[in-house]
């Protein structure tokens, strides 16, 4: 074993204590959620709107709300990695991973999608991507105490660029903290090269643009990328992701006062 694989093998014993570490407060923190949901009681989620009788922002059914935004799907596969994968492919095998953990840890997940579909149903030929888009943004509206966190790869002429990106939306201004937790514990677990900072959403990203809870496009790599491209397709790298985001959300949960999760958007 020579001394690159050492550190290596240290980076992963490293990374997985940190993980048991993240494991044991969420774990904490879910008995802490737990109890509260049970006294508030319980409703079920699935691109639902607030049942009557829960504070918005309050626990319900046990944890804070959050959407989990897998994008692309159907017909529209997104970006194309350089080894042929569709992205709509990996942004929703990592949602489906961050929802299974957050679920895990008491929060409630709303996923805009669990299968390789389109989201609202098929629209006619030339309506298809903005149906798409604005179904996702009516489940977004529809639960304004739930912060959105929408999962997607990047892509670029030159293969050189590589590194998760978070977008933000200018809506809320807990966007920009949410995207700071996830910058910051994507750096600290999975890449502590990576020197990107968060940037404000352009009116380019439709549903950051209109989303009015604190909302988060994660671009989880760049799939013009080789070596970046060949992380994202194993499963193994994915579960690394969807791990540091579940920390992220938690950490940005546990900062973040119960009571001003809702609210309300700044208008502009
Ligand atoms: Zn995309």
């Amino acid at each position: 074993m020579d001394k690159t694989e050492t550190g290596t093998a240290l980076d992963a014993v490293f990374f997985v204590l940190k993980l048991a570490v993240i494991s044991i407060v969420l774990t904490l923190a879910a008995i802490a959620i737990s109890f509260i949901g049970w006294k508030l009681g319980q409703t079920t989620t699935k691109g639902e709107a607030e049942t009557a009788g829960t504070a918005p922002g309050m626990f319900a059914g046990g944890g804070m709300r959050i959407i989990v935004d897998a994008g692309h799907g159907g017909r529209d596969g997104g970006a194309v990695s350089i080894t042929g994968t569709p992205e709509k492919t990996l942004n929703l095998e990592i949602s489906l991973t961050l929802a299974e953990l957050l679920r895990a840890v008491g929060f409630e997940t709303i996923e805009t999608r669990t299968t390789d579909d389109v989201v609202g149903g098929e629209a006619p030929k030339g309506s298809r991507k903005l149906a798409d888009l604005k179904a996702r943004l009516d489940i977004a509206l529809a639960n304004p105490d739930a912060p959105l966190v929408s999962i997607h790869m990047n892509k670029f002429a030159s293969p050189l660029p590589k590194g998760l990106q978070v977008w933000y939306s200018k809506n809320n201004e807990r966007s920009k903290l949410l995207a700071e937790y996830i910058r910051k514990k994507n750096v600290e677990l999975v890449q502590p090269d990576n020197t990107r900072d968060i940037k404000p959403a352009t009116s380019a990203i439709y549903l950051m643009h209109r989303a009015t809870a604190p909302a988060v496009t994660v671009e989880c790599g760049f799939l013009s990328n080789h070596e970046e491209a060949a992380l994202l397709e194993t499963k193994e790298y994915r579960d690394k992701l969807a791990a540091m985001l579940l920390g992220a959300i938690a950490e940005y949960h546990n900062n973040v006062p119960a009571d001003d999760h809702a609210e309300p958007p700044q208008q502009n």
